[in-house]
């Protein structure tokens, strides 16, 4: 059975620092990591470009009107960044007006945006820890190295 919507990524978690499942929140561009349950944005970054077809559930090619050569094979997509975001993969390197990609989950209109994956954490301020503490990373964990670790392990009041 094919899944109409992608329900879960892998990426490396800018809090965890590891890989980690992916939970989409919304069906767009809000996700939630598995571990730390952290909210994270999907956004793009260079190479970016605008579909000029559409793309259909289980197409496999991006048609751009040029540009497309940019797009290198295993490169991670945001594809669609409206409220039909999805997550593809480049296949091999696009020529100048098609890119070859991962099957859509989703329908796709003409016209929408896409570029490579960005991730940015939703909420500000994550790292900031109170005066006199400094957070250290380790084994895996973010701990605090002085003054009491408050319940999720890191401290955002100043
Ligand atoms: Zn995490």
């Amino acid at each position: 059975m094919a899944v109409a919507t992608p329900t879960r990524i892998f990426l490396t978690c800018l809090r965890c620092k590891t890989g980690r499942y992916m939970v989409q929140i919304d069906g767009g561009t809000l996700i939630r990591c598995n571990g730390c349950e952290w909210p994270h944005s999907i956004g793009t970054q260079a190479p970016t470009g605008t579909a000029s077809a559409p793309l259909a559930a289980g197409g496999t090619a991006i048609t751009v009107a040029s540009g497309g050569a940019s797009f290198t094979g295993g490169m991670v997509l945001a594809y669609d960044t409206g409220l039909a975001t999805e997550i593809l993969t480049v296949t091999a390197t696009g020529s100048a007006t098609s890119i070859p990609v991962s099957a859509a989950a989703k329908s796709h209109l003409t016209g929408v945006t896409f570029g490579q994956l960005a991730v940015t954490l939703t909420l500000a301020g994550i790292h900031r820890v109170a005066a006199g503490h400094r957070q250290l990373r380790r084994s895996g964990r973010w701990q605090l190295r002085a003054g009491r670790v408050p319940a999720e392990g890191v401290s955002g009041v100043r």
